[in-house]
């Protein structure tokens, strides 16, 4: 491992990394943490139920008759704070996505994983509701392991049942309310009331994906985040020793051992471990498995107590401040992610102010250059391409300026765009030849609705003037 800040801090002994946690030999090695108790963990837990109260609710509200957030990977549609996005936006799109990787990338080289820890989905649903049901269910970690260790006797038989029951009506919910963010929560209610015949596409995918969330929090489990999650294998070159992570103070809690003055503070009680939901021993120092989640903090800091010695030999610090007991300090490296930050947030927040409520392009007709026309005239056939970006019914008028001509549509008298639609209409710029100096001339047109400027395109008239001036 070359990042420093994963070596090794206290042991010496490297054999930990031979494996992960869980996994030995090729064979997954069940966890079974004990209960999590703590200052910390009652901070978590509030701020996992306001998340989670969030992101229940966040597909029920609306903004101005449309969901505040859509998702709608099917039909290339997406809204982002009651403003929608189409495929024509796919610039934007990209732009915001790496924004917001730089903001990633920025948040972890100071922070570490608290994401992980406090407000990731996974982590939320695994530690605040699934757990919680299973010690509920099944008792603390010593009850769960002797019940999955115990022959199939009635007891067990009915206590797997209950626990398969509530999880798969809550994958069943969950399923719902991520639906809810891909169709909106009106096309989740035709589902749920109208025939199934009618819906037979979402109908599976509802089953499907409960059976999914059903399998990722009732087996995968920290699976998740130790083997799938891309962040989560993207640590070793995001953090360095200025990383403010969950650390064991070794300084202080080496050499460990029993409460006596010849041990650091470490009493090697291992609670730290038990406690791990990733199964990790964070004496070993800072290991890609940890999630940030501070249940290491909470267990330590309760030993700290009951030894009268001061709590925080487990800590959220970096690993510079741990041994060399300097303040934390924001690095050059962590500056540059920040300027650059800025800098992509604030183009794409431009972007977003100025793009128009129409989009307009503007192309000649293939195949022509000019068209003679009666009376002396010569006219440039174009096409416009009209996107409405917004939910409504959009009325749009085309005008020329600079240049001494007519702006005639071929179709229809007016452009109307129908909400969420598109329209594309051909016409014709006409002009007296003899005002046509050069060849190609530049032109302006620009796109009205209800009297406000909205776009403005730049195109070439192309006239009968053989030899450019
Ligand atoms: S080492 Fe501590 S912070 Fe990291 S995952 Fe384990 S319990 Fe959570
Ligand atoms: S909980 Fe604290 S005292 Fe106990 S083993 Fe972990 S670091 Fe040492």
């Amino acid at each position: 491992m070359s990042n420093p800040v994963l070596e090794t801090q206290s042991t010496g002994s490297e054999s930990f990394r031979d494996a992960t946690s869980t996994i030995s030999k090729g064979k997954r090695m069940w966890l079974f943490p004990k209960k999590q108790t703590g200052k910390i963990f009652k901070w978590r837990n509030y701020v996992a139920y306001v998340l989670l109260g969030f992101l229940i609710l966040w597909p029920f509200v609306k903004y101005d008759g449309h969901p505040f957030f859509l998702f709608n990977v099917l039909e290339r549609k997406f809204i982002f704070f009651g403003i929608p996005f189409w495929p024509q936006d796919f610039f934007l799109f990209g732009l915001t996505m790496v924004t917001l990787i730089v903001f990633i990338i920025f948040f972890t080289s100071i922070f570490g994983r608290w994401w992980c820890g406090w407000s990731c989905p996974q982590t939320i649903f695994m530690e605040f509701i699934f757990r919680k049901i299973e010690y509920w269910i099944d008792g603390d970690s010593s009850q769960q392991r002797l019940l999955a260790e115990s022959k199939w006797t009635a007891r067990k038989i009915r206590l797997r049942l209950a626990k398969v029951f509530i999880f798969y009506i809550i994958s069943f919910f969950i399923a719902n309310i991520f639906l809810a963010y891909v169709i909106g929560i009106d096309g989740l209610y035709k589902i749920a009331t109208e025939p199934i015949s009618q819906h037979f596409g979402g109908f599976i995918s509802i089953i499907i994906f409960s059976f999914v969330f059903f399998f990722v929090f009732a087996y995968m489990r920290e699976q998740v985040c130790l083997v799938v999650c891309p962040y989560g294998r993207l640590q070793g070159v995001l953090l360095d020793k200025n990383s403010i992570v969950v650390a064991y103070d070794h300084m202080r809690g080496e050499p460990r051992g029993k409460v006596s003055s010849l041990h650091g503070d470490c009493i090697d009680c291992k609670l730290c471990v038990n406690v791990c939901p990733t199964g990790i021993d964070i004496r070993n120092g800072t290991q890609l498995e940890c999630i940030n989640c501070a249940a290491c903090i909470d267990a330590c800091d309760s030993i700290m107590t009951k030894v009268n010695k001061p709590e925080g030999l487990i800590r959220y610090s970096s690993s510079d401040s741990i041994e060399k007991r300097n303040p934390f300090k924001f690095t050059t490296r962590m500056w540059a992610y920040l300027f650059v930050f800025t800098l992509l947030f604030s183009i794409v927040s431009i972007l977003i102010i100025r793009r128009p409520d129409v989009e307009a392009t503007v192309l000649r007709a293939p195949g022509q250059l000019f068209m003679k026309q009666p009376g002396g005239k010569v006219s440039n056939l174009f096409t416009v391409t009209l996107v409405n970006k917004t939910f409504h019914d959009q009325e749009v008028e085309l005008k020329l300026i600079n240049f001494n001509a007519e702006l005639k549509l071929m179709g229809q008298q007016t452009l109307h765009i129908l909400k969420d639609g598109s329209l594309n209409e051909p016409f014709l710029i006409i002009a007296d030849e003899l005002l046509i100096k050069k060849n190609k001339n530049p032109i302006t047109i620009e796109v009205y609705s209800k009297g406000k400027m909205i776009d403005v395109v730049k195109t070439n008239f192309i006239g009968p003037v053989k030899i450019q001036e």
